[in-house]
C-alpha cells in the first residue's frame, strides 16, 4: 500500500480529506478510493460552508468521478450525509474535493472547463468520457464558483452593453463587458428594459453611481435606462455598430446595383456584382489577390457602388482613429454624405447625425470597438458550441469562462 501523502497526490486531493482504503473495482474496471473530510473539514452546509448540526444519513454512500489514473477511470467514493443549516435547511453537508451538487471532483471539473476552452467538443467528451450536457453542468459549477470568490462587479468604471441575436434573430442574449479589464462581466437571456434592468439591480446603487461610461448601440430603450439608472455615466455609441450601419448600408447599394444590372439583362454583370459581396465586405488589409482585382473592377464599372465602398471605408477609419481629429474627419464625412446622392448613404448620415453625441463621445473617450466586436463574435461561435447544452444558463456560462476570466488552471499547474 502506497504512503497516504502518494496517494493524496494522485487522487487530487487536499489535506482536509482523509483516505481510508484505494481498491480496484473489478465490475467496473476502475479504482475507488474510500474517502472522508477530516474532522474540522466535516458537517459543513454545502452551499455556505458555516458549520451546522447533523440532520439526516442523505444518500448514504455515494461516489464522485476523479481524474483517471493513467487510463483507468477513478472515483471517490464517501457518505453524503445532510446538514441542517440555519440559512439553506436541510443541506448536502460539504466536501473538500468536490463543488457543491457535483458528481466529479474539483480537479475534475477543473480539467474539463480548461478543455472546453481549448479543444474541440468531441475531443473533450472523449477523453474526459463526459456527455457533452454533463460538460455544459460542469462549466456552470466552475463559473458560479469563481463568481462567488471574486465579485465581477467590483470597480467597474466603463462598461459596454450589446444585444447580441441568436437563433436566426428569434432569441436575444444581452451581454455587458468591463471596458478596462476586457471582460464580459455578464450576460443574460433576452433583450429589453427588465433584462438590463435585472443587471443594474445586481450592480446596486452604489456601484451604478461609479460608472462613468456606457457604451452601447444606439436603441432608445438602453439610453433610457441608462440614464435612469446611471446618474454620472456619459452614454456612447459603441464604434462596432456605427461601422456595422454603414457595413449594412453598402450592402444595399450593392443589391440595387445588381437588381438593376439583371433588369436591364446584363446577366454576365449582374453575376460578377454578386460576387462581389465578400471584397466590399472584408477590411481593405484582409483582402485576398482576387478580391482586390474585384474592387479595382468595381471602380471601373460602377462608380456609385465604388463611392459607397469609399463612403464605408471612411467612416471605419474615422471611428479607428478617435480624439479630435477624428471629430473633424467626421464633419467633413457627414458633408460628404449628404451630398453623394446614394439614398443609403444619404440616410445613413441623417442616422448618424441623429446619434452625433453618442459618436462623439465614444470618439472622445476614445473607446475600442474592438472589444464589443469581438465578444459578439465569439458568442455566436460558443453558441452553436453549446448546441446540446440542456439550459440557457449553460451557454452563458461557457461565454462567462471564455470571455469573462474564469477558466481555471489545469488541476496540479498553479504557479
Ligand atoms: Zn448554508
Amino acid at each position: 500500500m502506497l504512503g497516504a501523502n502518494v496517494w493524496r497526490r494522485m487522487l487530487g486531493v487536499d489535506r482536509a480529506t482523509v483516505i481510508e482504503a484505494v481498491e480496484l473495482d473489478e465490475t467496473i474496471n476502475a479504482v475507488v478510493a474510500d474517502v472522508r473530510p477530516r474532522r474540522d473539514a466535516k458537517r459543513r452546509c454545502g452551499r455556505c460552508g458555516r458549520r451546522a448540526p447533523g440532520y439526516d444519513r442523505g444518500e448514504g454512500r455515494r461516489r464522485w468521478r476523479a481524474l483517471d489514473l493513467g487510463t483507468v477511470q477513478c472515483f471517490l467514493e464517501a457518505d453524503s450525509p445532510r446538514v441542517a443549516c440555519p440559512e439553506h435547511g436541510p443541506t448536502v453537508a460539504q466536501v473538500p474535493w468536490a463543488r457543491h451538487d457535483a458528481g466529479h471532483s474539483r480537479d475534475f471539473d477543473d480539467q474539463v472547463a480548461w478543455l472546453v476552452t481549448h479543444t474541440a467538443k468531441s475531443a473533450v467528451c472523449e477523453l474526459m468520457r463526459v456527455a457533452w450536457r454533463t460538460v455544459g453542468s460542469i462549466v456552470a459549477r466552475v463559473v458560479a464558483d469563481g463568481r462567488a470568490a471574486h465579485d465581477p462587479f467590483d470597480g467597474l468604471v466603463r462598461i459596454g452593453l450589446d444585444e447580441i441575436s441568436y437563433k436566426r434573430g428569434h432569441r436575444y442574449l444581452m451581454i455587458a463587458v468591463d471596458h478596462d479589464s476586457g471582460r464580459l462581466i455578464w450576460a443574460a437571456v433576452g433583450a429589453n428594459k427588465r433584462t438590463l434592468g435585472a443587471f443594474f439591480d445586481l450592480l446596486g446603487e452604489e456601484r451604478c453611481a461609479k460608472i462613468r461610461l456606457v457604451s452601447a448601440d444606439a436603441a432608445e430603450w438602453i439610453a433610457d435606462v441608462v440614464h435612469e439608472r446611471c446618474e454620472n455615466a456619459t452614454l456612447c455609441t459603441d464604434g462596432f455598430h456605427v461601422v456595422q450601419w454603414a457595413t449594412d448600408a453598402l450592402d444595399e447599394v450593392r443589391r440595387d446595383v445588381w437588381n438593376e444590372a439583371r433588369k436591364s439583362g446584363m446577366t454576365g454583370h449582374a453575376k460578377e456584382l454578386k460576387g462581389c459581396r465578400y471584397a466590399l465586405w472584408k477590411n481593405p488589409e484582409d483582402l485576398t489577390a482576387g478580391q482586390e482585382a474585384k474592387l479595382a473592377w468595381i471602380a471601373k464599372v460602377n462608380t456609385t457602388l465604388y463611392r459607397a465602398y469609399l463612403l464605408k471605408e471612411q467612416l471605419r477609419a474615422i471611428i479607428r482613429v478617435k480624439g479630435v481629429l477624428a471629430l473633424t474627419m467626421l464633419d467633413d464625412w457627414l458633408a460628404w454624405a449628404a451630398r453623394c446622392r446614394i439614398p443609403a448613404f444619404v440616410e445613413l448620415g441623417r442616422k448618424i447625425r441623429k446619434n452625433l453625441a453618442g459618436i462623439e463621445a465614444s470618439l472622445l473617450n476614445k473607446l475600442s470597438n474592438a472589444l464589443i466586436e469581438s465578444t459578439n463574435t465569439k458568442l455566436r461561435v460558443l453558441h452553436r458550441m453549446a448546441f446540446g447544452f440542456q439550459k440557457p444558463e449553460h451557454l452563458i456560462a461557457l461565454a462567462l469562462l471564455d470571455r469573462g476570466g474564469y477558466c481555471p488552471d489545469l488541476p496540479g499547474r498553479a504557479a
